[in-house]
């Protein structure tokens, strides 16, 4: 492994659109493994977050060994909410929701959520309040008209 290995990459500097807990080396890694569509997504929140008030999107949760578990096929991540003012966290909610649609169609209707609000949300595996980020299997991914 050479130093250029090691260079790092302007998005994960510090400064960069996206932030990871506790910087974490494993999560920028894992970072690049995530779907593409996953990693779109994050930027485009990062920037909505950045440009509308002036925070930024951190990411606390990537791969999870659990087969049963969409962030175990690179198709789910979690972003902090604890940064966030109620407002500023329904408002990514409504940035997300309202422009991209989950690909999967449903009775033949596409589903919009590729964002859990879980903040308030209790679950098994609970260590503080965040947005659950997900991307269908089928590799869609749609984004609303902008009218
Ligand atoms: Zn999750």
């Amino acid at each position: 492994m050479g130093v250029e290995h090691e260079k790092p990459r302007q998005s994960h500097q510090e400064g960069g659109m996206i932030r990871f807990k506790k910087n974490s080396t494993s999560l920028k890694e894992e970072f690049e493994h995530l779907d593409i569509r996953l990693q779109i997504l994050i930027y485009a929140i990062g920037g909505f977050l950045y440009h509308r008030f002036n925070k930024f999107v951190t990411i606390t949760d990537l791969f999870r060994d659990d087969i049963k578990s969409v962030h175990h096929y690179w198709r789910g991540a979690d972003v902090r909410t604890s940064d966030l003012t109620e407002e500023e966290g329904d408002a990514v909610v409504e940035f997300v929701n309202g422009h991209f649609i989950y690909g999967t169609l449903v009775d033949g209707k596409p589903v919009k959520f590729c964002l859990f609000d879980e903040r308030k949300r209790k679950s098994q595996n609970w260590t503080g309040g965040h947005f659950h980020l997900q991307v269908d299997p089928s590799g869609v991914m749609e984004i609303r008209k902008v009218i």
